[in-house]
């Protein structure tokens, strides 16, 4: 036999090819093989030698039947001879059969292992058997989970060339099938293409395919010769890649000829996202942009993701998740990660995350080295890869049901690198009477949607089988290959619009049009800025971060353990939720409880703490264990007996007590807020969890809990801290109307709350109250509107649930005018009546504060204009009857759950079955003793079943206000308006009547 010549100066086949194809991404050969279907001649041109892309694609059914299509017609067109055979035997090389099959299985393959025959019992393709989407966004301002599994569809045990679809979206829209390695399914068609060239060039046929894959157009305007008609021809060189100081180079290869091409009948431009032979004949693409109908108007199409192979046994998985990360400003940005596997191989874990817009991986900011480091040296650069692979853990772990340390002792192949995409797209795919662009080169939407291989490999190359098909029926050259164009481009742009809500992000929170320019002050930030910020936030992490392609094959090992066994199931909480999880760190808990006094409700809150399983309790409180009910003395760990609890460091000498009984307690808890502050500093000397001083001082005293909410951007009343009388009547001057609000700095409560209406009541009442500097007042606008309560549960910080009240009559008019009625509602809609604004506002208030684990309640204010403002919030539960209506809306003991929050950590979201009122009673008469009840009796028969509780007023019983009476009727109905309707009922129709001493009037 003769000796071959070189390769690549062996010039059969090559001249003025019918098909040239320039990169040989998935787009060029499948696009090469129609063309030898259909009896054409084709040459591919590929820079980077043999397939390297190291992604894990999802694929579609659309590419099974596709080819198998091919694997017919080239038997038909050459015959069962002319067929490219497998391995070192004779059985016939079918595309779609090493694709997959139901006599071969999945696996942990190499596609050459199959393709070859060493491995006979694999097909390289896997099969999808789990799909899942979870959407963790926050929901309401509160973390939400909902997880959604569908059925992925059954491989069909055949190709069938009538399940070929041709509408790409179509094709996008639906699921997809199969999973497999990018460069697998790339070697796939490459060893194909170059066992039929070698077949060729074997035999005296002439080559139905060449293929120079270390090959470039020639980089310099001579690399083209364009014709006087405008079609191109083309001068190709050959190529050395060498790593030249860290860097890849290309450089013609010493001592080769440029090769001449000569001018194809059609060529397609197909080498990726950055196409330069495609720019260079005056190609370009435009950003796209996307109009997500949240009032931004159109914004380029833009994410940032890092990238990782990890070797977790994902297995024939694809799994997406949506969630919510929030800036330092408190704006949410959604974020969007995705795990893809293989059927049967436990190395293959592609995980992709969303890098929220607002994060920079600046070392220097996050504390990691000091201030002027050189951001080009070693600690630079091993400290932002820290902060990469710390946020990539921690997300693939939420992917995946681990902790970020489990992760991070997983093997990681490649990555996690940072890499952009902005979706872009050409105006026209035609570049010349002969040619056309196609694949990422024309343009590119998002990979989330599994779309970008399908698009050039299912869509783009099935067009250049129709322009033969076409060509074959007559029609001529400029118009199948228009035609071929226009079906490049509306393929393409059915990928991007199916990309398009990929993109979408949370729209951003202000608290309300006239806040804006205050917030902007405080926070720093414009709303209308945020884009800029954005923008130059991505320009730091790409300037720490330059992105190459070629990356993809310079690996760099995390070696780690490979993790082959089946991923944890799915939780049904969201991972925010499960933050404290360890907190309790055995099955049994010591908790130090101290209580005020033995009243109905604080025995209410001990019940909640000592009914948690596990719990021993140490009670602090005044009088005996006696004193308690049965049910709570048969399950007390001790008592400790203090009259007066005031300060931490009786505190720490009493845990001291509970500590020689029982062991050394985990939690100390208590609900009086006034004990809030000492329990913190107790809590900090003796080193055991919870809410600390700094922040229980921060809800504590007022005029501090005021500048924290200003400085957060929660409206809040105007207001002054008042140190003299001087100061008290100046603010009255300084705000010129009245009513005002003046209470205490530290613990106000309604008691001791006042209204003044005009300078002289003011006057008097500072006097009489003499404000000092040590006992300072707080005087403040008084608002007109409805007042309302908003009680958040939290878990580590995080607002975990909420439920809101709102009040009847306004709180102070009826403390001032007893013939008011006073009733208070919890609405069964959530927006009734804390609004989402609302809600922020809150859970803004609450971080700014830095409430940890437990119930809040927050006071705020509907104003007639209707825009809120935050007048107190506390750290502990709300008082009566506000939890006996978060009892009853929610049909589950509340006082349990905070039990449970507090002791465990754990909280677990509850629906809202009911509408729940509270109505306390007008008074007649002048005194401070109840002398009769009018129309009660009456009024609770009338409403039947909708009265759940009484607390009626006790003939001789002492009354000074209707909120410390301690009397009501609760109410509970499915609907809010009965509540309502009832509530008005009972306003109108019951009243106390009062006698004895005259009543001191309350300012
Ligand atoms: C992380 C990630 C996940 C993805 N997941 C999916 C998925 O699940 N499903 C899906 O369908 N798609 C997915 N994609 C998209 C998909 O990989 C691309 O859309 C697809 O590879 C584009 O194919 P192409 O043929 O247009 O170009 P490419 O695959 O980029 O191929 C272009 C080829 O041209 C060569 N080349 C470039 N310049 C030159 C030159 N000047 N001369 C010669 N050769 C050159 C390159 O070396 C390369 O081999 C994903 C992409 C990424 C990044």
């Amino acid at each position: 036999m003769a000796a071959r010549v070189p390769h690549d100066e062996d010039m059969r086949g090559v001249r003025d090819p019918d098909f040239l194809a320039l990169g040989l991404g998935g787009t060029s050969m499948m696009s090469m093989l129609w063309a030898i279907a259909m009896g054409r001649r084709a040459v591919g041109i590929e820079m980077r030698g043999d397939p390297f892309l190291g992604v894990h694609w999802n694929v579609r059914a659309d590419l099974y039947h596709q080819l198998g299509l091919i694997d017919k017609l080239m038997i038909e067109r050459y015959g069962e001879d002319r067929i490219p055979r497998r391995g070192d035997g004779d059985k016939m090389f079918r595309l779609a059969e090493t694709f997959y099959s139901t006599e071969t299985m999945a696996g942990d393959i190499v596609a050459d292992e199959v393709i070859d025959g060493f491995d006979a019992e694999r097909h390289i393709s896997g099969t999808i058997h789990h799909v899942e989407f979870i959407d963790d966004r926050w929901r309401d301002g509160v973390p939400n989970r909902a997880v959604t599994l569908l059925t992925p569809p059954k491989p069909d045990e055949r190709p069938d060339e009538t399940l070929i679809r041709t509408d790409m979206t179509d094709v996008l829209d639906g699921p997809s099938t199969f999973q497999g390695g990018a460069s697998t399914i790339l070697v796939l068609l490459r060893r194909y293409l170059e066992k039929m060239e070698e077949m060729d060039l074997d035999s005296d046929f002439e080559p139905r395919v060449r293929l120079f894959t270390r090959h470039r157009v020639v980089n310099t305007p001579e690399g083209f010769d364009r014709q006087e008609d405008g079609r191109i021809g083309f001068r190709v060189e050959a190529l050395q890649e060498l790593d030249y100081k860290g860097k890849f180079v290309r450089v013609r290869r010493p001592g080769s000829q440029i090769m001449e091409i000569g001018v194809p009948e059609l060529f397609m431009i197909a080498q990726g996202a950055h196409s330069t032979d495609a720019e260079r004949l005056g190609f370009k693409q435009e950003d796209v942009a996307v109009d997500h109908k949240d009032g931004r108007g159109p914004v380029v199409a833009q994410a940032d993701y890092l990238a990782g192979l990890i070797e977790a046994y994902v297995g024939g998985r694809l799994r997406r998740r949506i969630s919510t990360e929030f800036d330092d400003e408190g704006q949410e940005y959604w974020v969007r990660q995705i795990a893809v596997g293989h059927e049967e191989d436990p190395e293959v874990g592609w995980c992709l995350v969303q890098v929220p817009d607002f994060k920079t991986f600046d070392p220097i900011k996050e504390g990691l080295v000091p201030e002027g480091t050189d951001t080009q040296s070693p600690e630079f650069f091993a400290a932002y890869d820290t902060l990469i692979y710390d946020f990539y853990a921690q997300q693939v772990g939420d992917v995946l049901e681990m902790t970020k340390d489990e992760v991070k002792k997983i093997q990681t192949v490649y990555g996690p690198k940072l890499f952009t995409l902005i979706e872009r797209v050409g105006a026209d795919a035609l570049l010349a009477p002969n040619g056309v662009v196609a694949g990422d080169a024309f343009g590119n939407g998002h990979f989330l949607t599994s779309g970008g291989a399908m698009t050039g490999m299912i869509g783009h190359s099935w067009r250049v089988y129709e322009y033969y098909l076409a060509r074959e029926a007559g029609v001529p050259h400029e118009e199948a290959i228009r035609r071929l164009a226009d079906k490049i481009k509306e393929d393409t742009h059915s990928w991007l619009h199916v990309s398009a809500k990929e993109y979408s992000e949370a729209v951003p929170i202000n608290f309300g049009a006239e806040r804006i320019s205050q917030i902007e002050a405080q926070g720093g930030i414009a709303s209308s800025s945020r884009s800029a910020a954005i923008d130059a936030t991505r320009r730091q992490r790409h300037s720490l971060a330059p992105l190459n392609p070629s990356d993809w094959r310079r690996l760099f090992l995390r070696n780690g353990k490979v993790y082959s066994v089946p991923l944890p199931e799915l939780h049904a909480m969201h991972p925010a939720l499960r933050g404290q999880q360890a907190r309790k760190k055995r099955a049994r808990i010591i908790v130090a409880f101290v209580a005020p006094d033995l009243t109905p409700a604080s025995l209410r809150f001990i019940r909640g703490a000592i009914s948690q399983p596990g719990t021993t309790m140490g009670l602090i409180a005044p009088g005996s264990k006696e004193e308690l009910p049965q049910n709570i003395q048969d399950r007390l760990g001790t008592f400790v007996s203090a009259p007066e609890v005031t300060d931490a460091d009786q505190l720490v000498e009493l845990v001291g007590k509970v500590k020689e009984e029982l062991g050394p307690p985990e939690r100390l808890m208590g609900t009086a807020a006034a004990l809030q502050v000492p329990l913190a500093i107790a809590r900090e000397k003796l080193r055991i969890e919870g809410l600390r001083a700094e922040s229980a001082r921060n809800f504590r005293d007022a005029s501090r809990l005021r500048e924290r909410l200003a400085e957060a951007g929660v409206p809040i009343p105007r207001y002054a801290r008042v140190g003299s009388v001087q100061d008290g009547l100046a603010f009255g001057t300084e705000i010129g109307y009245y009513p005002l609000v003046v209470k205490p700095n530290e613990g106000a409560w309604a008691g001791n709350t006042h209204r003044v209406d005009t300078e002289e009541e003011l006057s008097t009442l500072l006097n009489r109250l003499h404000p000092t500097e040590e006992h300072p007042l707080i005087c403040e606008e008084f608002i007109e509107g409805r007042e309302c309560t908003l009680e958040v549960i939290s878990v580590d910080g995080v607002p975990a649930w909420f439920s809101a009240t709102r009040f009847g009559a306004e709180f102070l008019v009826a403390l001032r005018n007893p013939r008011t009625a006073f009733t208070m509602t919890l609405p069964r809609e959530q927006d009734d009546p804390a609004d989402p604004l609302v809600r922020r506002m809150g859970f803004a208030a609450l971080k700014a504060l830095g409430m940890d684990t437990g119930v809040s309640s927050m006071r705020w204010f509907r104003r007639l204009d209707g825009t809120a403002v935050v007048t107190d919030v506390i750290p502990s539960p709300p008082v009566e009857p506000i939890g006996s209506l978060m009892t009853l809306a929610h049909g589950t003991d509340i006082y349990r759950v905070w039990g449970n929050t507090i002791v465990n950590g754990l909280f677990a979201p509850i629906p809202r079955l009911y509408a729940a009122g509270a109505a306390m009673f007008r008074t007649e008469g002048e005194g401070t003793t109840v002398s009769a009840v009018h129309g009660l009796t009456e009024i609770v028969q009338e409403l039947g079943d909708l009265v759940v509780r009484v607390e009626e007023p006790r003939i001789g019983q002492s009354w000074s206000d209707p909120l410390t009476s301690g009397c009501f009727v609760l109410l509970r109905h499915a609907e809010t308006a009965v509540v309502d309707e009832a509530l008005r009922r009972i306003a109108d129709s019951v009243w106390v009547e009062l006698s004895g001493r005259t009543k001191i009037a309350a300012t």
